[in-house]
């Protein structure tokens, strides 16, 4: 088949590639020239496990290519994504602007039948209002349709090649046999492709993310009760989690979920909630409690110096939102930083992926490291904010010899406690005692 993908950032580029590498032909459109350019000459612009490899091979193998040109390419595809911005706008519900405004062009590019499909995470109603926004322009026969993305950054290759489910949102016969056809290739295993209305797949998308962010903001409320009651939040993980109706996974308390998706899809769930006039108390406390975990770590910090971090230095371990990315947006790691530093302490952060993003962002305002270690030299205590792998077992002789204080603030949680204590490290985490007794 011949693809569009409009939009070319984390969803869009890990869309396309997949897309070209089950034979597909596909093309990448974005806006920004200097994004095109790079990609165009086979550079990739994000860091994703197993997605270069892939998009060099789907470059070479001309199955895919970059423009910034929509005008040439919509005559030349049968199925157009869009995986565009969706950011909150100033009150919080989803901005429709990005969406909206390339339904407009399409209104005046469209020529034959074609399937756009929303693949970013929209709030119930956009495909009417994309149809809406095409029709102005255009009278021909097209379908538009809902076909949210489940991706998770540091492991997107793998998500979208083997997703757990498809989730499509359409009642156009025609559009419904284009959409399994695409996507056959990958729910070989037999993962279910689940098609259904377009409202309940836009909402599904939310439901989703939402529930996700409720179980992070549920463990961080234990953890702060495991702290107050002497209990540890570890152990309770696993007492519940072996329940089958919870289940293991996501249930690790920390610093607070960042990243693109679930502080954006929370608010945007409960400002739509609130358009038909339901308050979605859940959500709200969701919210609320991510905000103060967010600030939970220096808190901690701040007690330990007694209130004063001025002249203070810090080594931050860790600076994306999650592993395995280089995506630092809404990174709990930035505001753990912007609290530090108002409080007149010195940080010097390291990461494997994201320092050029932070560098972008921040400049001189803090020092960067290049390794784990170098980040300990002059520094008064450690700071973890991102589980990295290479985070986890580190070297704690040579950390002491660059460490005296033996001092780490873990927001992760990456070490056992009682471990730590026979280092003779002073070990602070969340939700678990400092000293095992
Ligand atoms: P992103 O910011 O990484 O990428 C968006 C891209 O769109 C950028 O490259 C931007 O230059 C481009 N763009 C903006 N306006 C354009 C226009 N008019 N024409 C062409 N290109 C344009 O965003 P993302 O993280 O890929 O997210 C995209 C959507 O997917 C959002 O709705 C998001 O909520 C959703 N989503 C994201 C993830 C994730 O993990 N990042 C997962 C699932 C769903």
């Amino acid at each position: 088949m011949k693809i569009a993908v409009i939009g070319t950032g984390y969803v869009g580029l890990v869309t396309g590639t997949c897309f070209a590498e089950t034979g597909n032909k596909v093309v990448c459109v974005d806006n920004d020239q200097a994004k095109v350019d790079k990609l165009s000459a086979g550079q990739i612009t994000i860091y994703e496990p197993g997605l270069e490899k892939l998009f060099l091979r789907n470059i070479k193998e001309e199955r895919l290519r970059f423009t910034t040109d929509l005008v040439s390419v919509v005559d030349e595809v049968e199925i157009i994504f869009l995986a565009l911005p969706t950011p909150p706008g100033a009150d919080g519900a989803a901005d429709l602007k990005y969406v909206l405004g390339v339904a407009e062009d399409l209104g005046k590019l469209l020529n034959s039948y074609k399937v756009i499909v929303n693949k970013s995470t929209v709030p119930v109603g956009t495909a009417d209002k994309v149809r809406a926004t095409i029709a102005k322009n255009y009278q021909g026969e097209f379908d538009v349709v809902s076909n949210p993305e489940f991706l998770r950054e540091g492991v997107a290759v793998d998500d979208f090649m083997k997703p757990d489910r498809v989730v499509i949102g359409t009642n156009s016969e025609r559009a419904r046999k284009l959409m399994s056809e695409l996507y056959a290739p990958f729910v070989r295993q037999g993962n279910p492709v689940l098609f259904m209305d377009e409202r309940s797949s836009e909402l599904t998308k939310y439901a989703a993310n939402s529930f996700l962010a409720m179980k992070i903001s549920f463990m961080n409320e234990i953890a702060q009760l495991c702290e107050r009651m002497g209990a540890d939040v570890d152990m309770v993980r696993r007492g519940i989690g072996s329940d089958e109706r919870i289940g293991k996974r996501f249930l690790f308390s920390g610093i607070g979920y960042g990243g693109s998706c679930f502080p954006k899809d929370v608010q945007a769930l409960i400002k739509s909630a609130d358009a038909v006039d339901y308050d979605f108390a859940i959500l709200k406390a969701v919210e609320q409690v991510n905000a103060k975990q967010k600030v939970h770590l220096v808190q901690k910090i701040k007690e330990h110096y007694q209130g004063n971090l001025k002249g203070k230095r810090f080594a931050l371990w860790g600076l994306a939102f999650k592993p395995n990315t280089d995506d630092i947006r809404e990174a709990p790691a930035l505001a753990i930083i912007d609290a530090l530093l108002k409080e007149g302490a010195t940080v010097c952060a390291y990461d494997p992926e994201a320092m050029a993003n932070v560098k972008n962002l921040l400049g001189d305002s803090i020092d960067y490291a290049t390794s784990q270690y170098s980040a300990l030299e002059g520094a008064d205590a450690l700071l973890i904010a991102t589980e990295w792998s290479e985070f986890r077992t580190p070297d704690f002789e040579r950390m002491a010899t660059l460490l005296p204080s033996k001092l780490i603030f873990d927001g992760r949680n990456l070490f056992e406690v009682a471990k730590m204590n026979q280092l003779g490290y002073q070990y602070i985490s969340v939700g678990r005692p400092t000293e095992l007794t």
